[in-house]
């Protein structure tokens, strides 16, 4: 017989409609810890440190070669994340986003919306590759690359940090001289060898700042001199 089915005799105004779970998006991540800031304007300050994995540059240099590595991949849900900032209490009522690049990641906006709802006051460090600051964003520290970013990412930054090789290009030097007229917090920290500092690179960042009549200012990675990570 046909129709006998009762799904097939419900009139329309009985259907139900049925809405999908959004799935939750996860997040590529190295590493979350607290340490002491070593860098830059915010030198000395308790911060929680989530370390994104992936970044589309490959810096000879980079602090974090894990987030190369498949095996240091973590897939996180927002609230694993804050879960585990707030397992560290009072330490991490500051988080820095930083590279891998935060910017190259799906869901950046929702995640700095959901840890500024949860409390803590963001901040990232950026090569400015990969995308716009999304709001909610306190504090940007840009790193720039080469190529360098667009001018809105620096314009946008509230510290430009530059990291000085014993020989940067012509080219590398018109950005720092540029930024170091345009922005008024401009850095330059030696490039390293590792964890440990090289002399040349540190001579020739010192050199760019005694050069600066006071427009740069040297960074150091002051957290590896007491072992912090
Ligand atoms: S941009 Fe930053 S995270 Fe990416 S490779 Fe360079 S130093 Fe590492």
């Amino acid at each position: 017989m046909r129709g006998s089915s009762a799904f097939s005799l419900l009139p329309d105004r009985f259907a139900v409609s049925v809405t999908p779970t959004p799935t939750p998006i996860l997040h590529a991540v190295c590493d979350i810890f607290v340490s002491l800031q070593g860098e830059g304007t915010w030198t000395g300050r308790p911060t929680a440190f989530v370390r994104f994995w992936g970044c589309p540059l490959h810096c000879p240099w980079c602090d974090e070669p894990r987030h190369r590595d498949p095996g240091s991949r973590r897939l996180l849900t927002t609230g694993a994340i804050i879960a585990a900032l707030r397992a560290f209490g009072e330490g991490s009522a500051r988080v820095l986003l930083t590279g891998g690049e935060p910017l190259a990641r799906e869901g950046l906006g929702s995640l700095v919306s959901e840890l500024n709802c949860a409390g803590f006051d963001v901040a990232m460090e950026t090569s400015g590759v990969g995308g716009a600051v999304p709001p909610g964003v306190a504090w940007v520290t840009l790193s720039p690359k080469w190529p360098p970013p667009p001018e809105a990412v620096h314009r946008r930054a509230d510290e430009i940090k530059f990291v000085v090789p014993a020989d940067p290009s012509e080219a590398v030097l018109g950005e720092i001289a540029r930024w170091s007229r345009e922005h008024p917090n401009v850095w330059v920290q030696p490039q390293a060898r590792g964890d440990e500092p090289d002399p040349a690179s540190t001579r020739r960042a010192v050199a760019l700042v005694m050069e600066s009549r006071g427009r740069l200012r040297l960074s150091l990675q002051t957290h590896k001199w007491i072992g912090l990570p």
